[in-house]
């Protein structure tokens, strides 16, 4: 057994197999295996429910056993400490059912944008081109009001299917709350799902007839300028700030001269300035110390605030 486990987590692991019976449960699970940064120390225990049934069992046991936890997408907006995080991580990985109904796409909380965009395409639906690059899950992309290229999740999410992690609510026959587009507060990364502990299970895009061979080649042109720009080819958690109100981040760092600057084996982007990279064996310490270094000099020089968009998670 882990360090880690103490008797909360003993109480938890002799009641899973029982009640939930096809979630795997694994104890000490490396999150650098499950983000795109490749950083992160291990998680107390990580399960990966395979249906929404599975979900809601999980959740109400981690409630009455008093045990923390943390809802993973494809963990590609995220900075996960080096000592990990002790908690019950719950990966969406394997909630990935979609389905097509006239002009709508339900998609689960695990789908994969690019397979969701994928998906549209094959349907002949547009209005997710620009989703398609973002590799992030449909639950992180509605959490963070994922964008790029002028489009963002606000403009085609029609509502989300959520649970309330309330032990009253999961008990009921329907747990689900249904949010609305209008009730989700989406705003430039951000959504309602980050000041509430909803969770998401899956959503209803709402989307627009087209020719294929026209979504196909927006799709395509959208990842080519990817590809060009940013450091796709490394790890890295994307743009590790916000833009800033009349600035462009990128710039900002390579006006301070900080274009390949490194900490340990993080580094900013050769390519792209507003992104941090993994050369190899970078820590989160050595990307906290890197962030806070480049915020002191866009400070310093320019006088402009840089507000993290990458989420710190786990131990301190
Ligand atoms: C190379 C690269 C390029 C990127 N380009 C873009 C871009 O162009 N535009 C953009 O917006 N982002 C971009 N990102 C950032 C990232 O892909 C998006 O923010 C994405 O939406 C995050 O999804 P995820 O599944 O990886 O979420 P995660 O990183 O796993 O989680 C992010 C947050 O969402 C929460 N969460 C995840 N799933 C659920 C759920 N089901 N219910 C409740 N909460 C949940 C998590 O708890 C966490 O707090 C890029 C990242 C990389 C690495």
């Amino acid at each position: 057994m882990s360090l880690h486990i103490n008797e909360l987590y003993e109480q938890f692991l002799r009641q899973i197999p029982s009640l939930i019976e096809g979630t795997r449960l694994r104890i000490n699970e490396p999150l650098s295996e499950h983000c795109s940064f490749k950083i992160g120390g291990p998680a107390d225990l990580f399960a990966e429910p395979n249906s929404e049934t599975e979900l809601v069992q999980l959740l109400k046991l981690a409630i009455t056993q008093h045990i923390p936890y943390f809802v993973l997408g494809k963990g590609s907006n995220l900075l996960i400490s080096d000592k990990g995080m002790r908690a019950l991580v719950i990966s969406t990985d394997h909630l990935t059912k979609i389905s097509r109904d006239d002009h709508c796409i339900s998609a689960y909380a695990g789908v994969l944008l690019e397979d969701l965009c994928n998906f549209a395409l094959d349907a002949g639906l547009s209005g997710l081109e620009f989703a398609s690059g973002i590799p992030g899950s449909v639950g992180g992309a509605v959490y963070m009001n994922a964008g790029a290229y002028g489009g963002e999740i606000k403009d085609v999410l029609y509502n989300c299917r959520c649970l309330k992690p309330d032990l009253e609510q999961l008990a009921r026959k329907n747990p689900i709350t249904y949010l609305k587009n209008a009730d989700l507060a989406l705003s430039y990364r951000h959504s309602i799902l980050q000041d509430t502990d909803y969770i998401l299970v899956s959503s209803v895009f709402q989307l627009k007839p087209d020719d294929p061979a026209l979504i196909s080649e927006r799709m395509q042109d959208l990842h080519r300028q990817r590809w060009e720009k940013q450091p796709m080819e490394l790890p890295s958690g994307g743009s590790v700030f916000k833009r800033p109100e009349g600035h462009f981040t990128g710039k900002l760092i390579d006006d301070c001269g900080l274009r390949g600057h490194r900490i340990g084996d993080a580094a900013i982007s050769e390519k792209h300035c507003g992104f941090i990279v993994n050369l190899g064996k970078a820590t989160s310490q050595d990307v906290l110390n890197l962030i806070k270094y480049v915020q002191q000099s866009v400070f310093d020089s320019f006088g402009v605030i840089l507000e993290p968009e990458l989420r710190l998670v786990g131990e301190i």
